[in-house]
């Protein structure tokens, strides 16, 4: 029998044919175009010796992304959520005491994450385009007493970095397991997660490292992991399973899943990348990019919606005026200048427009091309 195929079908898929954006949205942002060419590279079996040496490769390139020595710390195939929920589903077991802390959308999916594993979940809270203080976490850690604090380090929602100084001396003096969400920091914001005593944290490809979305990165410290193998109940995700996974990822080179090798070939590019540059350059870098976009977006009578001390460099959130309907801008900006830039998110939706200025295009001659569309959309 002939397979069905209309005529309508077999004439109307033209060739891909995408146009030019400049990704400045809370990502994916643009892929580094020596990030692009190591994908296209030929395939190898996932066993493969010479693939497993870019294993070893991305391990330990991650290590110095997130100032680690954990022996944990890998690429996780899937999106930041994916690392998310492997964090989540293996250091939770049903009935545990989890507490996030929720300044915006992605504590929101944190908690919800969790309660879906069993945890017992509670929050604590503050205004979107707020951080937490020390002390409010200290209070919160007293009165929840939970085996594991969720915390977004960089709230891309926001546009707010949470500081973690401190933090994680606090969990472990409630015998709290510290679990951060790095996904808009990592490789453009300081992050140290074994000075900080994080002991547990997960990225993204497609922020700050300009990697196509489809992997992710997952580190655990000894504490997270001795909780791990002391689980009394299987961990109910077969495809996110450490247990599992390490079998791969650790010295045995066991068959879990087929890894997505050209990923894996990008994000080793892209590791590349952070490591000739250096992390203090790099950190830097987004640093003055941000503080230039500021700038210039003052002169064109925008401000920014999170104050100073803690803004993040890689996402910059921007009040919209009052009389500006936002999504118009940002179609503006698609359509007449190939320009993407995130609306906001949840209850910032209308209130702000995100801008991010990750890896690659962290620039200031994408400052000068976002800041001067703006300017002629809303004040010619
Ligand atoms: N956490 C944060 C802070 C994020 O910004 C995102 C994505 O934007 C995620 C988690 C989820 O990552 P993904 O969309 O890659 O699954």
């Amino acid at each position: 029998m002939e397979p069905r195929v209309s005529d309508t079908h077999r004439n109307s898929f033209s060739q891909l044919n995408v146009p030019p954006r400049l990704l400045l949205g809370p990502g994916p942002s643009n892929a580094h175009p020596r990030v692009m060419q190591a994908m296209a590279t030929r395939l190898l079996g996932h066993l493969d010796p010479e693939f497993i040496d870019i294993m070893d490769g991305n391990q330990e390139m991650l290590r110095y992304l997130f100032q680690t020595d954990n022996s944990t710390c890998f690429p996780v195939s899937g999106t930041g959520s994916a690392a998310m929920e492997a964090a989540i589903a293996n250091l939770v077991e049903p009935g545990d005491k989890v507490l996030v802390g929720v300044n915006g959308y992605f504590g929101l999916r944190m908690a919800e994450m969790a309660e879906r594993y069993g945890a017992v979940v509670s929050t604590f809270n503050k205004p979107w385009g707020e951080s937490f203080t020390r002390q409010e976490i200290s209070m919160a850690l007293r009165e929840h007493r939970p085996a594991i604090l969720c915390l977004v380090h960089a709230e891309t929602s926001t546009g707010v970095r949470q500081s973690l100084l401190g933090v994680g001396d606090l969990c472990r003096k409630h015998g709290t397991l510290l679990l951060v969400d790095a996904v808009s920091s990592l490789g453009g914001v300081p992050l140290f997660v074994d000075e900080w005593k994080i002991d547990a944290a997960y990225s993204a490809s497609q922020k700050c490292l300009s990697c196509p979305p489809g992997i992710s990165a997952l580190t655990l410290g000894e504490r997270a992991m001795e909780k791990i193998g002391n689980r009394s109940v299987k961990v109910s995700n077969w495809y996110l399973d450490l247990t599992l996974l390490g079998r791969y990822w650790g010295r045995e080179r066991i068959y879990h899943h087929t890894a997505p090798i050209n990923l894996n070939y990008g994000i080793y590019e892209a590791l590349r990348l952070v490591v000739e540059e250096g992390l203090e350059a790099r950190w830097e870098r987004h640093r003055r990019n941000a503080d230039l976009l500021i700038a210039q977006l003052r002169k064109i009578g925008l401000e920014p919606f999170v104050r100073k001390e803690i803004r993040l460099p890689s996402l910059i959130t921007v009040s919209v005026p009052e009389e500006v309907d936002a999504r118009k801008v940002t179609t503006a900006l698609l359509d007449d200048y190939n320009i993407e830039i995130g609306n906001g998110l949840g209850e910032l939706e209308g209130r702000v427009w995100r801008i991010g200025l990750m890896g690659f295009n962290s620039r200031p001659e994408n400052v000068a091309m976002v800041t001067t569309a703006l300017d002629r959309i809303l004040n010619d």
